[in-house]
């Protein structure tokens, strides 16, 4: 049954900081998270807190070897990492992935400079899990798991960002967070990523007339998302990232706006899962 699908579930969907509160409460508050299972393989995509309630969920189904791959490692995409959980369990194997500071900080590195007094009470050497550390280049082709491809690339981001494209099953989703467009151009290498997908998770911290007083922040919009999905020949579009003010009510209108534009597009919840049915048909 497993073997059928490529699911994907969102544990944390808030760009920036986690958020609480009633106008949060139905879209969520964690920062980015997301599980995505490959038949019996277990991929996860960044750190934030939603990755406390993942590490929950993984436990609870006795999920014990399984990959971490970081985009960046911004407080909002590692954050929960010394809460989860796993790393302090003997009997997992986890193998952790980064590239976006490649030739400056080895992923062991990112990892043992965050999880250390006097920001954390212990060091890194705590975790007893088994830890294998991985480093990559942007543009390298990634498997993590058998049949697994993750196609990686390079997106516009202080300090560097990772965008994956992750292919399994004649299905591909594609991860896209965190990133600044220029202004009507289409970024090459988000599209070489995207092409043909059946889901793109994308940043859409800002709309188009925030971003005229955000540049240089690095986040993307709606309005850019669904041009490059349809550019791209993708079929969804998950609205991602969201900026720490937006309300369950605003996050509720941009929905509609890019829905009106794209039929795909739906604004991403925490908890959400998406099933993707194992396709023979596709090219690549
Ligand atoms: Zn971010
Ligand atoms: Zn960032």
């Amino acid at each position: 049954m497993d073997d059928d699908f490529f699911l994907v579930r969102f544990w944390g969907v808030r760009g920036s900081i986690a958020v609480s509160g009633p106008e949060f409460a139905r879209y969520g508050g964690n920062t980015i998270c997301i599980e995505m299972r490959c038949g019996k393989h277990t991929l996860l995509f960044d750190a934030g807190s939603g990755l406390r309630p993942a590490g929950r969920a993984l436990q609870a189904s006795d999920v014990t070897d399984f990959d971490l791959l970081f985009t960046h490692c911004h407080y909002d995409h590692i954050i929960g990492l010394p809460a989860f959980a796993p790393i302090f369990d003997p009997s997992v194997k986890l193998t952790l992935w980064s590239g976006h500071l490649a030739g400056r900080m080895t992923t062991r590195q990112i990892i043992d400079e965050f999880i250390r007094p006097p920001w954390f009470p212990v060091k890194m050497n705590v975790c007893k899990a088994n830890l294998d550390c991985r480093d990559f280049v942007s543009g390298d082709v990634l498997r993590p798991r058998e049949g697994v491809v993750v196609r990686t690339g390079s997106l516009t981001h202080p300090g560097g960002c990772i965008g994956y494209r992750i292919e399994w099953g004649g299905r591909v989703v594609a991860v896209i967070t965190d990133t600044e467009h220029e202004p009507d151009k289409l970024d090459q290498s988000v599209l070489d990523l995207i092409e043909d997908a059946d889901l793109v998770i994308y940043d859409c911290t800002y709309t188009e007339k925030e971003m005229e007083r955000r540049r240089g922040n690095g986040h993307s919009t709606w309005q850019q998302g669904v041009k490059l999905c349809e550019a791209a020949g993708a079929r969804a579009l998950a609205l991602f990232h969201h900026d720490p003010t937006r309300t369950d009510e605003q996050l509720d209108e941009m929905e509609k706006l890019a829905k009106d534009r794209f039929a795909g597009a739906f604004a991403a919840r925490d908890g959400q899962m998406l099933k993707f049915r194992v396709s023979s048909h596709r090219k690549r």
